[in-house]
């Protein structure tokens, strides 16, 4: 069989520990075989970063927006232990955050669903997809650790000198301060992202933040939305028969326990961090939940939703068989493959990826799956396979699908 052809190269960004394992696989097993795969490499492993000062994460990105799609592998964000692990020269910051500030997106994240891995909440009976906002709050923040008794406050110095004050707390002991920024036009095209995402796959869109008590900042983000709305979509969601929603996080976060999903979830940055955990949990594992930044420039980035699996990686390292579930790596491989097909006119590529995610559900389906699926699945007597088993079963499953 001809490999499949194609035109613009894919921006590779490599990542770290068990996931790196698992991103070679795919690509000598599942992709290599039948696509003549061209990409623009970059490694964002945690070794090539330190040996690039993180260059290459901010090389990679750029290089995100010259060529529009890219598929991303989990990478480590050190923290204190990874400095010493890794005999890091400065704690870099999280290269996702460092993505998602240049690219300036939107991050939707929808479980896989499959049959035999059913939601742990009953009623949820469809997908329910969370739109991150992938820009500032606490992600960009500033912090001080306050050593005694001091007065702090917010002070913001406009281009001709006039300042604004607000007191944030007259220390009598040690503490904590931190400082978070939004811009309007980020909120504005996460905003619009959403709107535009809820029309394109014909859902409702919910949107909640906590404006009750965060009157200026987190009502700035209810107004921009409501403002949009009423502008420039209201006539079209109604004529698409769908509706948008706003309420508050901690009313949103309960009737999506009782709502029957098949909706959007817009959430700030840090809601949506700890939401998509929830919900991907919740549906299942959170190796099944595909993650997609979405740019209002045209760019896409995608990838899995969960980490680099250290744990697994360790045992690997040890010498022991692992069973680590690659189903949302290679989903962001098919993700980021459907969307250069359709940018370059090339239906082969789109359908490579239809029939590369099929096989890897029949796979599941079929009974044959990994570790932390096997646990949960309602399939009788499922077989659990190692990391590689699993992959390789894929590809028969492949094979055969192509074939037909
Ligand atoms: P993790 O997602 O790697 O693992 C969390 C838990 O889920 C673990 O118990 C793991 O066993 C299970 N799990 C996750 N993915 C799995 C899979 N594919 N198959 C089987 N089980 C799976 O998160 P963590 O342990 O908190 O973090 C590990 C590293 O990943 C950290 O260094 C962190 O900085 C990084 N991280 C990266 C990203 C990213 O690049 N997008 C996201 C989250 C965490």
């Amino acid at each position: 069989m001809a490999k499949i052809q194609m035109k613009t190269p894919l921006v590779e960004m490599d990542g770290d520990e068990m996931t790196r394992i698992m991103w070679q696989m795919i690509k000598d097993d599942l992709i290599c075989p039948f696509v003549d795969l061209k990409t623009e490499y970059y490694d964002l492993g945690l070794e090539n970063r330190e040996a690039t000062k993180d260059q290459v994460t901010v090389d990679s990105a750029n290089a995100t927006k010259r060529l529009g799609v890219a598929v991303k592998c989990a990478t480590i964000t050190p923290n204190a232990q990874r400095v010493e692990e890794y005999h890091l020269s400065k704690m870099w910051k999280s290269p996702n955050g460092t993505i998602r500030a240049m690219l300036d997106g939107t991050v939707f994240r929808a479980p896989i669903v499959v049959r035999g891995i059913e939601p742990v909440v009953r009623n949820w009976k469809k997908p329910i997809t969370i739109a991150r906002h992938a820009y500032g709050d606490v992600y960009k923040n500033a912090e001080i650790r306050v050593p005694g008794p001091g007065k702090a406050e917010l002070v913001f110095t406009a281009e001709d000198g006039t300042q604004t004050r607000e007191l944030i707390h007259e220390f009598s002991g040690p503490g904590v301060i931190q400082g978070m920024h939004n811009l309007d036009d980020s909120i504005s095209s996460f905003a619009r992202s959403c709107f535009e995402y809820a029309l394109a796959t014909g859902q409702d869109l919910w949107f909640a933040t906590k404006d009750t008590i965060s009157k200026t900042y987190d009502h700035r983000f209810k107004d921009i939305f409501a403002e949009m709305y009423e502008a420039e979509y209201r006539e079209r969601f109604e004529k698409a028969g769908i509706t948008y929603f706003y309420t508050l996080i901690d009313d949103a976060v309960a009737r999506v326990m009782k709502a029957e999903g098949g909706f959007i979830w817009a959430c700030k940055n840090y809601d949506g961090d700890v939401m998509s955990d929830m919900l991907s949990s919740a549906f299942g594992s959170l190796a099944m939940m595909t993650s997609v930044l979405v740019s209002p420039h045209g760019y896409y980035e995608y990838e899995a939703a969960h980490g680099t699996v250290q744990r697994h990686y360790y045992k690997h390292l040890r010498g022991e068989e692992t069973s680590t579930n690659s189903v949302a790596t290679i989903f962001a491989w098919t993700g980021a493959l459907r969307k250069r097909g359709e940018l370059d006119s090339l239906p082969e590529l789109v359908n490579f990826a239809d029939a590369l995610e099929r096989a890897t559900v029949d796979t599941i389906e079929s009974g044959r799956m990994t570790g932390d699926l096997a646990r949960i699945t309602t399939i009788p007597s499922p077989i659990k396979l190692n990391t590689e088993d699993f992959i390789l079963a894929v590809a028969d499953q492949l094979r055969s699908e192509l074939d037909q």
